[in-house]
């Protein structure tokens, strides 16, 4: 993406690469002019058009009865896991790295008085089975114990670097949940990422799962909301908790429109984003001073750590990248992390990688800057 950067005071910059996340991308000509001539209605009535026709796609595409267009991939979760867990005090299994746990203020507790019990992430973004089974609640003693109801996955996993979880070991975890009469969400906000990564359409992926929340304005490049897939019956519970938390709303076909153009352009530019991805974190583990597992970048995410020997932290390597107009997010003071989406070009990666490389040798820019 190349764009004019104004109030930029240090030196003349034209050029701004965000690579901070997928959700920075801007609406296309073609989202724009189809928000525009959207056919919409009132869609709390249930009778915005577009609306439902999005959500009639993505449901399809997921292999679920219905869908559901919610403003957030959080307010998606957190619905899901209200749905699965009416009674107060259930308890849920997740990742102790998962966007869930992590980054949604905690809402499945302070909204829905549901207990998180986290299971340890590897770094494939996988829980060993094992410990997902230890984790079930007995319910012989319900007399101490919350009721376990749920087991939430995520795909593919944000903190683990944008990895795709195996087909089979999601079709295990839903063999288990049914063993023991749980549900399974997954919290699916880059699946067509992950569908794209290796070669299996969505609704097989999530076959197993009961639920799924799906970002439209991640790698999609939709400018709002995520869908939320699963049986009518789901849906249709769903679709009440949406208004409780103050989700419904009325044209929302202007925003659903966006999505039905980012489900037709944007899917497609997937693979090139991963491919990009690949080409930096090779690049930036080739750059003394820095490291990637580049086998382990699987989609558009990736994690580099800076070296104990170099003498850069992660804020001046951000800084550094700043004046030049590449935006960054330092994950710690030795880590960053850069996400690929379709308004990042092949020459945007190599610019940020001459200006990583720059930094990390300190040789002055030709035009005598530094
Ligand atoms: C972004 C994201 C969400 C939530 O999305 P918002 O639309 O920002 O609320 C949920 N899960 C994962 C894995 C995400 O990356």
């Amino acid at each position: 993406m190349v764009a004019e950067r104004q109030n930029f005071s240090a030196k003349m910059v034209t050029k701004t690469v965000d690579l901070r996340s997928d959700t920075v991308t801007k609406p296309t000509e073609a989202m724009r002019a189809a928000m525009a001539n959207a056919d919409v209605d009132d869609d709390v009535l249930g009778n915005d058009p577009t609306a439902l026709r999005l959500e009639t796609e993505m449901a399809r595409i997921a292999g679920k009865e219905a869908g559901l267009f919610v403003p957030s991939g959080t307010m998606g979760n957190l619905i899901s896991v209200l749905v699965h867990c009416e009674v107060r005090g259930s308890e849920i299994i997740l990742g102790d790295n998962s966007h869930i746990h992590i980054y949604e203020n905690g809402g499945i507790s302070t909204i829905g008085g549901v207990h998180p019990r986290t299971v340890k992430n590897n770094k494939d973004g996988t829980m060993d089975i094992g410990l997902i089974e230890a984790a079930i609640r007995d319910p012989r003693f319900e007399i101490c114990y919350p009721t376990t109801r749920l087991i939430c996955l995520e795909n593919t996993h944000a903190n683990c670097g944008g990895k795709c979880l195996p087909v089979e070991y999601i079709d295990k975890v839903g063999d288990l949940a049914k063993k023991h009469g749980l549900k399974l969400h997954i919290d699916g906000a880059r699946i067509f990422n992950a569908s794209i990564a290796i070669g299996v359409p969505v609704h097989r992926i999530v076959q197993a799962a009961d639920s799924v929340s799906i970002c439209l304005s991640k790698g999609l490049g939709a400018p709002v909301g995520s869908v939320i897939v699963g049986s009518k019956r789901f849906i249709a519970r769903a679709k009440i908790l949406r208004k409780t938390l103050g989700g419904g709303m009325r044209q929302v076909g202007i925003l659903c429109a966006a999505a039905l153009v980012a489900l037709q352009e944007n899917v497609p530019k997937l693979e090139g984003d991963h491919k990009k991805t690949k080409t930096l974190a090779e690049g930036l583990n080739s750059i003394k001073g820095l490291q990637v597992d580049v086998d382990s970048v699987e989609t558009n995410i990736v994690y580099f750590d800076i070296l104990e020997s170099s003498n850069i932290t992660a804020p001046k390597l951000c800084k550094h990248l700043e004046d030049r107009g590449i935006l960054v997010m330092p994950d710690s003071s030795t880590r960053i992390r850069l996400v690929i989406h379709h308004q990042i070009s092949g020459s945007d990666v190599q610019y940020t990688l001459s200006c990583i490389q720059q930094a990390m040798t300190g040789v002055p820019e030709e035009n005598g800057g530094n």
